[in-house]
């Protein structure tokens, strides 16, 4: 009977079923199997502060690597994730990984390090995210880790998805020393005054604005228009996508305080990034793009 079932099952999906809703549940399947397999990974990119040029800290950024499907993007599977529920116990895995690793970093002399981690909307939304960070900051706190080295990153169309419920758990979170960043910011469709809703420590101008700073006038209008606005809201602004000096040099030219991007450091295993952050200039060296090392 399993053997007919299974059959009937294929039918059912090569035949009523397009090629993406096919490739979606073979993900989805996968996904459920991959937590408890342990094959996920994060990958760690470096922030940079502007004016010195320095490391001070480091974004998380999931990575799947299946036995069969190789790895496959968070792109892929986030949305995956997101929508099948498993992304309650994923997000609380890389909250976990990520205090693991300032825990290391404080043992290891990179305790200045800041680690920031990207929450989905569901994790936002659900009620079990603060009863897990109680317990990570009471962990955090036992090794003498401020709260701040810890920033949480929420986007834009996540926090707008439930303003009031987005506006207390912000609350939440900095009433607790965390850290809290508006991710992919100007990509939201949304209005400029929820800024004065929310309490944030910091917006991230998203890379689509970032992209095209030298070649659209436009571009660049509103990224030092946001640089400018922020900085009057007393927020911190970090540009991600940066990949070229001369978007580096623009963005410091108009006061941006940090940025991330390729330019600097693509998403490394943690092992390269933490070499990197010791100011070992051969740690990005021979990383394919994906972060995975040939050698
Ligand atoms: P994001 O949070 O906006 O992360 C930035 C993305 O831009 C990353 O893609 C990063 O690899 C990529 N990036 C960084 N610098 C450059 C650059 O100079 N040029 C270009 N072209 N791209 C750059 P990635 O790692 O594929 O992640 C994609 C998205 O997946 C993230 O966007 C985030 O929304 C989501 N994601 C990743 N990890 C997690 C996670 O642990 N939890 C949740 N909920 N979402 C995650
Ligand atoms: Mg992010
Ligand atoms: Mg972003
Ligand atoms: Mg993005």
């Amino acid at each position: 009977a399993a053997k007919s079932q299974g059959r009937g099952n294929f039918q059912f999906f090569s035949s009523d079923m397009n090629a993406a809703t096919h490739e979606r549940l073979l993900l989805e399947s996968r996904l459920w199997r991959a937590l408890e397999q342990e094959e996920f990974e994060l990958h760690l990119q470096a922030q940079v502060e502007l004016a010195s040029g320095a490391i001070i800290g480091a974004e998380a950024l999931l990575r799947w690597h299946h036995p069969e499907l190789g790895t496959v993007g968070p792109d892929r599977f986030i949305p995956i994730a997101e929508e099948s529920g498993l992304i309650l116990p994923l997000g609380d895995w890389v909250l976990r990984q990520a205090v693991r690793l300032l825990v290391r970093w404080r043992e290891q002399g990179l305790g200045h390090l800041r680690l920031a981690v990207n929450l989905s909307a569901r994790q936002c939304h659900g009620g079990g995210l603060l009863p897990l960070l109680d317990g990570l900051l009471a962990e955090m706190a036992g090794h003498g880790i401020a709260p701040a080295l810890l920033e949480l990153e929420i986007t834009e169309s996540a926090a707008m998805r439930d303003p009031e419920s987005s506006r207390a758990l912000l609350r939440e979170l900095r009433s607790r020393g965390l850290k809290v960043a508006i991710d992919d910011f100007g990509t939201g469709y949304s209005s400029l005054s929820y800024l004065k809703l929310f309490e944030l420590d910091r917006i991230k101008i998203d890379r689509g604005f970032v992209k095209d700073i030298e070649s659209d006038p436009n571009d660049a209008v509103i990224v030092a228009a946001t640089i400018a606005l922020a900085h009057t809201l007393r927020l911190q602004v970090i540009a991600e996508g940066v990949e070229t000096a001369a978007q580096r040099d623009f963005l410091s030219s108009k006061g941006c305080d940090e940025a991330q991007g390729y330019l600097f450091a693509r998403p490394l295993p943690v092992e390269r990034f933490e070499a990197l952050a010791r100011g070992n200039p051969t740690a990005t060296a021979e990383v394919r793009p994906d972060g995975s090392d040939p050698t």
